[in-house]
């Protein structure tokens, strides 16, 4: 049977504008033709057996032939494969999108077009920018600044036209853009902007006017791809320019925590205006040991939020842990806890084993365990018996490492800021070659400023409270 060829926009580039309809197509392909301009997070939706198939030829880039990408798309739908031909922005708007959905209309093989968000109006709206803008702009033109044989641009028609131009692949042509549309009767003082890479982190733009764009787009070294805006809606950017007025605009953070954890602190710090590198350095593996009958405890330590998990996954019947003392070693292990259902009894403001030793110093215990991953430190448990408790640790996971792609981990030692959220994410990623001298350094807490410093690196940051949102605090203080 025939395969369905979908025409997919993939948005401007910021992977959270990816539309849920393209990361559903994405995930299901057989084979992804993809373009240049496409977040390169979309293609991490796809099939571990996807055929991936890069055919993008605009810009300087490699360029792959037009007709290449018609045969490639015919070849896989004729022999039965789910293809997605995924383009940046919206696939029918300056993506050729058209000529394919033409050539498969042609051949009769069946097709559907999943429209992206275009950058011509997510690079200014990143800016600060409304497209259209009630009483200054009742319209707006998407017009291309590549001039090519046979296709002339209108000049007089566009100067003319009543509301806002906005220019895909015009940086080159930014020059003679401006000239032309002045020389044809649009107002030389208009408000003028350039937006680089919309978007995307290290976001630009050049705010000016008809006149002065190019010269002062030329000064900036602004380069494709970029969208140009000609009309009164530009100026609007000097009180709606929301992203740069974010505490972590233009910083970029690396986060080395293991991948199921990295995601709610990578998207908090992204909210905050940083491009985040994540970069897991580590990664949880549970154990099988087996969990001893809880029963026979009055005390049941739990010094992680994957320690929590864990200890829940296997106890499956809650009621086991009714009538002993839970202690979290910390707020987030206390959360991690609450979300299962348990509300722990002791939960130190410090998330350090020390800390949890004090808080415990009245609670009488006879039999205590202590859940915990396998190369936990021995401090909990040796207080416990000094105070002649009978104490049993269970580890119920191991950290180990997980590999690293050069890249990933030398863009990790390029950010402006490089997060440990653990001793062990520390030794990875030094292990995988990680390197910590150039960023500034943020620890999570005593134990990770410790194995930093056994590396030859002092802490620049130490978060306290030892919390991921302690880390955000002490990030924000750094930058104020
Ligand atoms: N189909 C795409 C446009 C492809 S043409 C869309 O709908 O967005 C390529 C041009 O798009 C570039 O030359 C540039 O003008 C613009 N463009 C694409 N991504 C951009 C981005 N992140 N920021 C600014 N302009 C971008």
């Amino acid at each position: 049977m025939t395969g369905t060829v979908y025409l997919v926009g993939a948005g401007p580039g910021d992977p959270g504008l990816l539309t849920v309809r393209a990361v559903e197509l994405i995930a299901a392909a057989d084979v992804i033709l993809y373009d240049r301009l496409i977040p390169p997070e979309a293609l991490a939706h796809a099939r571990a057996d996807a055929e991936i198939v890069y055919v993008g030829k605009e810009g300087e880039g490699p360029q792959f032939p037009q007709d290449e990408t018609h045969r490639l798309l015919l070849e896989h739908a004729q022999a039965g494969r789910t293809v997605v031909r995924l383009k940046g922005g919206d696939p029918f708007v300056f993506g050729r999108g058209g000529e394919e959905a033409l050539v498969l209309a042609e051949a009769g093989i069946p097709f559907e077009i999943v429209p992206g968000v275009t950058a011509g109006v997510a690079a200014p709206a990143y800016a600060g920018i409304p497209v259209t803008h009630r009483e200054v702009a009742g319209g707006v033109a998407f017009v291309t600044g590549h001039e090519s044989a046979g296709s002339e641009i209108d000049w007089r028609g566009l100067a003319a036209f009543p509301g806002t131009l906005v220019f895909y692949m015009g940086v080159r042509t930014l020059p003679r853009i401006a000239e032309q549309l002045i020389a044809h009767g649009r107002a030389a003082e208009q408000p003028a902007a350039v937006v680089e890479r919309g978007t995307l982190p290290g976001q630009r733009t050049v705010l000016a006017t008809l006149a002065t764009v190019a010269e002062r787009a030329a000064a900036e070294r602004i380069r494709a791809p970029a969208i140009t805006l000609v009309g009164d809606v530009a100026a609007l950017r000097s009180r709606l320019a929301w992203l740069e007025s974010r505490p972590l605009y233009r910083r970029t953070v690396a986060v080395t925590r293991a991948r199921a954890q990295a995601s709610a602190l990578a998207a908090r710090l992204r909210a905050l205006g940083a491009a985040v590198v994540e970069a897991p350095a580590i990664r949880v593996e549970p154990l099988a040991e087996p969990l001893p009958e809880l029963d026979g405890y009055d005390l049941v330590c739990v010094t992680s939020p994957n320690g929590a998990e864990l200890l829940l996954d296997r106890v499956r019947d809650a009621r086991a842990l009714a009538g002993r003392t839970v202690a979290a070693i910390g707020p987030g292990t206390a959360r991690a806890l609450r979300a299962r259902g348990i509300e722990p009894d002791i939960v130190p403001e410090r998330a350090v084993a020390e800390s949890l030793v004090e808080a415990l110093a009245d609670v009488p215990v006879t039999r205590a365990l202590v859940a915990r991953a396998a190369e936990g430190r021995d401090v909990l448990p040796d207080a416990l018996r000094e105070r002649g408790a009978d104490v049993d640790v269970v580890a119920l996971y191991e950290t180990v490492a997980e590999p690293l792609d050069d890249a990933t981990r030398d863009a990790a030692s390029a950010a402006d800021y490089l997060l440990f959220t653990s001793a062990s994410s520390v030794r990875f990623f030094a292990a995988a070659g990680g390197s910590l001298a150039g960023p500034r350094l943020v620890s999570i807490g005593p134990a990770t400023s410790d194995e930093l410093r056994s590396h030859g690196f002092a802490p620049d940051l130490e978060a306290d409270p030892h919390t991921p949102d302690g880390m955000i605090e002490a990030l924000l203080n750094d930058v104020r």
